[in-house]
């Protein structure tokens, strides 16, 4: 499979943009080589500038939860554009996606957009120490939210992959307020709460994290973070960012049963567009600028084209069967997998959470940080590559999850088990 002209357009890229992408993951410097830049995309497969086809399983990190470019989408995009890209004024499109989000998660009782997860994660903070006048955040080791100062300690994802568990460029002032638990470890909380809990702001967690790979909640672990925070008077934030309209129509929230103080939402809320939001109860909303003193703007927040998107996708995403659906080819295709994997006698572990899922080479199971870290990397930089040759796009990182969309087909799962044989096949001889 040659990438001639992605490697000529990585060198170009290079030359006038740091690593020659616009987020770090993307200059595959977790597993080598050269990315192949993307010339299109339809439904689950999409194209290099080569005009290589793959099987995709990336999903622009998420949000492709129907497919790329599904013409419903595009139709509804194209109806809109007509009618200007952004006004930096209110329309009714916001407040019809805002109660499409309040009326699938009903702990989100108000909703503001902003333009990225990022944004999302960075103002629930801010209004949680607004709200509790406290300064002292807690995160877990391996969970990713975003790239604000104050969450960039031991985070997952791009961070991890790395070897970055920090950023230079981070004041040692901003991170001291950050404490880091452990995932999954409800006594470790439970004494970091002991000691700090009435300066403790908010406690911030990936409910089904993503960001280490895919790594599920414990029993009782998310409800442990509920009862505790409520007697320190703690607010407990979803970053939903990911798992949001994936792992269920309502969410970690839903599939768990707990209700967050405040929740963060991003990519399948833009179907494909920049956005994020964050919301919660009303009483906390209410603190937030105009109706009170926390500030929170954004010229682009509520954008025409993002609100079309993300009201089309969220439409498409309550029809019956949807996520029956979703839970079928996933399955399909996770099971499959481990078949091959356990016939080789390969050590795996593959976690999945609905059409959320990561392949662990390791023979402990992982649900932590540290236990993700022992996927054996060199291994997984050959699988990557054969399947990436193969014609199977996953992410260029073992600390990412994959995903699967509506837009997955029978066939796309048997081609990607097909070639996964294939490794296995090479790798025992
Ligand atoms: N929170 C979670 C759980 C994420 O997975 C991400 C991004 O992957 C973010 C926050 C940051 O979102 P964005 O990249 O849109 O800023």
């Amino acid at each position: 499979m040659g990438r001639d002209k992605s490697a000529g357009q990585f060198e170009r890229a290079k030359r006038v943009m740091p690593g020659g992408v616009s987020s770090p993951v993307r200059a595959f410097n977790g597993v080598g080589g050269i990315p192949p830049f993307i010339a299109k995309a339809k439904g689950s497969h999409i194209w290099d500038v080569d005009g290589n086809e793959y099987i995709d399983y990336v999903g622009s990190w998420g949000p492709a939860i129907l497919g790329h470019a599904h013409p419903k989408i595009v139709a509804a995009l194209n109806e809109a554009i007509e009618n200007g890209t952004s006004f930096g004024a209110p329309t009714e499109l916001e407040t019809e996606l805002a109660s499409m989000i309040c009326g699938a998660y009903p702990s989100m009782e108000m909703v503001r957009f902003v333009n990225s997860g990022t944004e999302a994660t960075m103002s629930a903070i801010r209004l949680a120490r607004g709200v509790t006048g406290r300064s002292k955040i807690v995160k877990f080791e391996g969970c990713y939210h975003g790239h604000a100062d104050s969450l960039l300690v031991k985070a997952g994802s791009g961070a991890a992959t790395c070897g970055e568990p920090t950023s230079a460029g981070i004041i040692e002032e901003t991170v001291k307020h950050t404490i880091v638990c452990r995932y999954n470890d409800l006594s470790g909380f439970e004494n970091a709460m002991k000691a700090h809990g009435r300066e403790v702001a908010c406690v911030i967690v990936e409910p089904v994290a993503g960001n280490m790979g895919c790594v599920p909640p414990a029993e009782g672990f998310l409800k442990g973070l509920r009862d505790i925070t409520k007697k320190s008077g703690a607010l407990l934030i979803f970053d939903e960012v990911m798992t949001g309209f994936r792992v269920a129509f309502g969410g970690a929230q839903e599939l768990y049963n707990i209700k967050p103080d405040l929740t963060c939402l991003g990519k399948i809320i833009g179907g494909g567009l920049p956005v994020g939001a964050y919301g919660g109860r009303r009483d906390f909303m209410e603190k937030v600028s105009p109706l009170g003193p926390v500030y929170q703007a954004g010229t682009l927040s509520g954008n025409p084209l993002a609100m079309t998107a993300g009201i089309k996708t969220i439409e498409l995403l309550s029809e019956p069967g949807v996520y029956k659906k979703l839970e079928e080819i996933s399955s399909a295709l996770t099971d499959g997998i481990k078949e091959v994997f356990d016939e080789f006698k390969i050590p795996n572990r593959i976690n999945r959470v609905g059409a959320m899922w990561s392949i662990f080479f390791t023979g402990r199971p992982v649900t932590d940080f540290v236990s993700a870290a022992e996927n054996d990397g060199p291994k997984f930089r050959k699988f990557f590559h054969f399947l990436l040759d193969g014609g199977i796009y996953l992410a260029p990182s073992p600390f990412e999850s994959a995903f699967v969309s509506l837009a997955h087909s029978k066939d796309d799962v048997r081609k990607t088990i097909d070639v996964i044989k294939l490794w296995a096949e090479t790798e025992k001889k």
